[in-house]
């Protein structure tokens, strides 16, 4: 059944929620007409000459005023641009390309031409950019290259209320720099919430507060606790659609897999309503989405017929979407949780903070009055939920972090200037993990193999396996294997062809595991001319496979400029796997006598996930790529390894085990010089400014 029957119905409370209240509906109307219907275009002179007359100002103002759209296109044509560009910091990869594309096609210019943008593995920008929408995490990295930022005139931290690790470092690394370069312009924007704390942080500095315009939003309680929230979700969407009067609808989910469910299962029940229904149009919204499906997120629904956007916490508030009167809260989101005991994070399912759950409901308040679903009763709101989220900096591992930083020149982390500083446990496993991995001294300064670590943005132990495997002579593989890695997952598994796909899968696996697997999967595309068809056959997601190709390129650009050689194993997989376990060798595990098997490092117990393809071979030995948490811990990207490699290529950790195979000759020669400390703390700056 489609499950609308009465019983199943969620229950709802009502509260009024909101401010103002004004009616008006907007429809499709000129862009330059809507930039000025924008609350921000009001206080557009206010705003330049504050700028002007302030160095550092911290501006407020309702999610959809026009900050991130606006702020930037006024300072050029303020004349900002002409000492510089104008940088604008995004948390989320997909916000720095939807809203540089917005503001290219409000600015008159194709993309990368004055508007550009650039994310990790993708810099859409040209020698005639002036103004870069960019992620916080790449401009913390051109800061580390360039300390003063002299190709800037303007810095906007946008978002900042979200609170990432890497906007809580350029805070601290900003505010250190204004005092160096007084010609630079900072502008910090926030929910209103954190504005006091902000400008408290930059020397008490002004507040622009952009006043909002919102409509009043109801809110409704679920009466009871949800036990599954993804169908208390999907009825309350179509209940929605079968009963309530126009207006599109958002619905948050925490993450790709479930947005994808979502979305099948909606088109499912849609079809089983049959043709008397009016129709839905139904939209999915996570940062791996290809480009062409997320600008379509924006276009309004055509007459007669109802948009539900599906999406993660990206759709709070990093992008507005216009027209939504209607939002679906279950109240999770993933979050990334650092986990002492493995020393690695993972994305965890989390309950929102009260910030979150407020900002959710104002989504269905920007053009109209809104009803909010939450999906969760009003004792857990006010009760157990926090009220605003722990910054990232207090919250992750902070590996790459410290690794970083070190290479920035800051070794004392303890008394940097954090707004709200990591806890010290958390700075010393970070130290402790980078030790092992050999990236530090005992000393706890950088090391020759450190300091080419953060050359590559991605996490310590990936970096580390790269590294070795230059030395071991596989990094054609390994590359390949990084770049698959991170990309999500590759292999599509719809629900009712599971069978059929599982098998498909089946045909790629290899007996060393799923590391060699997702090689394999790499090489076979590209023997087909990195096909569409052929991956369609064969049940891989080509968006997957392409964000691969991508970030592979990236990899060999930038060991292409560190002249680290690409070399083939071969048929020499053993190498590739030795590789693999230089960077993880913290995620050892051994067979249990009684079931599944222990981790090395803190003795618990874990499983090979059932869709790994050394499920049924169940090995002796072997590393993993992380822990999924589901109805059991099952260790994800799993290989099978030798365990005197351990001892082998990370003697630090594994010292204490002594079976090593390796004479003491071998280890001085190939590992124990990388472990030197690197003591030029400028000559790389000066290299790369001359190359
Ligand atoms: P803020 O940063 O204050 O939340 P924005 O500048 O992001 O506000 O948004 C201002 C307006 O621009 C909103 O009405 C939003 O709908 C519109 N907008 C932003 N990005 C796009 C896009 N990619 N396509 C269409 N409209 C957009
Ligand atoms: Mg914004």
């Amino acid at each position: 059944g489609i499950g609308l029957s009465a019983q199943c119905m969620p229950e709802w409370k009502k509260e009024a929620y909101g401010k103002t209240v004004m009616f008006g509906k907007r429809s499709r109307i000129p862009i330059q007409e809507q930039r000025q219907s924008l609350p921000i275009y009001r206080l557009k002179k206010e705003l330049i000459e504050a700028v002007h007359r302030n160095q550092v100002l911290v501006v407020i103002g309702e999610t959809g005023s026009g900050k991130t759209t606006q702020v930037t296109q006024y300072l050029a044509e303020a004349g900002y641009t002409t000492g510089g560009k104008i940088a604008c910091t995004q948390p989320r990869r997909v916000a720095a390309e939807s809203v540089a594309k917005r503001v290219a096609e409000e600015f008159g210019c194709r993309l990368g031409e004055e508007v550009g943008y650039s994310i990790r593995f993708d810099d859409n920008t040209g020698p005639g950019t002036v103004i870069k929408y960019m992620t916080d995490g790449m401009l913390l990295r051109e800061i580390m290259i360039d300390s003063n930022l002299s190709s800037y005139s303007v810095v906007m931290l946008d978002e900042a209320h979200e609170r990432t690790i890497y906007t809580d470092i350029l805070f601290g690394m900003l505010k250190q720099l204004i005092r160096r370069r007084t010609d630079l312009k900072l502008i910090v924007t926030s929910a209103t919430l954190d504005a006091e704390k902000f400008s408290g942080y930059f020397f008490d500095c002004n507040i622009l507060t952009i006043p909002g315009r919102t409509y009043p939003v109801e809110i409704l309680y679920a009466k009871e606790a949800e036990s599954d929230y993804m169908d208390a979700a999907l009825i309350t969407v179509l209940q929605i659609h079968l009963s309530e009067p126009e207006g599109d609808i958002l619905l948050f989910l925490t993450g790709q897999e479930e947005i994808d469910h979502a979305c099948n299962s909606l088109h499912e029940r849609m079809k089983l309503l049959g043709k008397d229904v009016p129709d839905l149009l139904i939209n999915p919204v996570y940062s791996a989405l290809p480009t062409e499906m997320q600008s379509k997120i924006f276009e309004p629904a055509p007459p007669g017929k109802r948009k539900v956007i599906v999406a993660t916490n990206i759709a709070e508030a990093s992008i507005t979407i216009d027209g939504i009167c209607y939002v679906v809260d279950p109240g999770f989101a993933k979050l990334n949780v650092y986990n002492p005991k493995r020393g690695l994070d993972s994305l965890v399912i989390t309950p929102i903070s009260q910030a979150s759950a407020k900002q959710r409901a104002g989504r269905a308040g920007r053009t109209g009055p809104g009803k909010c679903y939450r999906l969760y009763t009003e004792s857990a709101y006010r009760n157990e939920m926090p009220p605003t989220t722990t910054p990232e900096i207090q919250r992750i591992n902070l590996g790459w972090t410290v690794l970083n930083m070190k290479a920035m020149g800051i070794n004392e982390l303890v008394s940097f200037d954090f707004m709200d500083p990591p806890a010290p446990q958390a700075l010393i496993s970070a130290m402790e993990q980078l030790y092992s991995l050999g990236a530090l001294d005992e000393e706890g300064l950088l090391t020759k193999l450190g300091r080419k670590m953060a050359e590559f943005p991605q996490e310590p132990p990936l970096s580390k396996m790269l590294l070795a495997s230059v030395d071991l002579g596989c990094s054609d593989e390994i590359v390949t294997i990084i770049a698959m890695v991170q990309t999500g997952n590759v292999f599509y598994r719809p629900r009712e062809k599971q069978a059929q796909a599982d098998r498909r899968r089946g045909n790629f696996f290899q007996p060393e595991g799923d590391h060699i697997t997702l090689l394999t999967v790499y090489q076979a595309w590209k023997a087909k001319q990195f096909s569409g068809p052929w991956c369609f056959e064969n049940f891989l997601q080509i968006t997957s496979l392409r964000r691969a190709q991508d970030v592979r390129k990236q990899l060999l650009e930038i060991m292409d400029r560190h002249k680290l050689d690409v070399v083939s194993a071969g048929n020499d997989l053993m190498k590739v796997r030795k590789a693999i376990t230089a960077g993880f060798f913290f995620n050892a595990a051994r067979k249990d006598p009684q079931e599944g098997y222990r981790t090395i490092a803190d003795h618990q117990q874990v499983y090979i996930h059932p869709s790994s393809a050394l499920f049924h071979q169940q090995p002796e030995w072997v590393i993993y790529n992380e822990i999924v948490m589901t109805t059991k811990e099952y260790m994800r990207e799993v290989t099978a390894i030798n365990p005197s490699w351990l001892v082998e290529l990370a003697p630090r950790f594994y010292r204490s085990v002594d079976s090593t195979k390796m004479s003491k000759r071998k280890r001085q020669e190939r590992i124990e010089p990388l472990y030197d400390r690197y003591d030029e703390p400028n000559s790389w700056r000066l290299s790369k400014r001359r190359g």
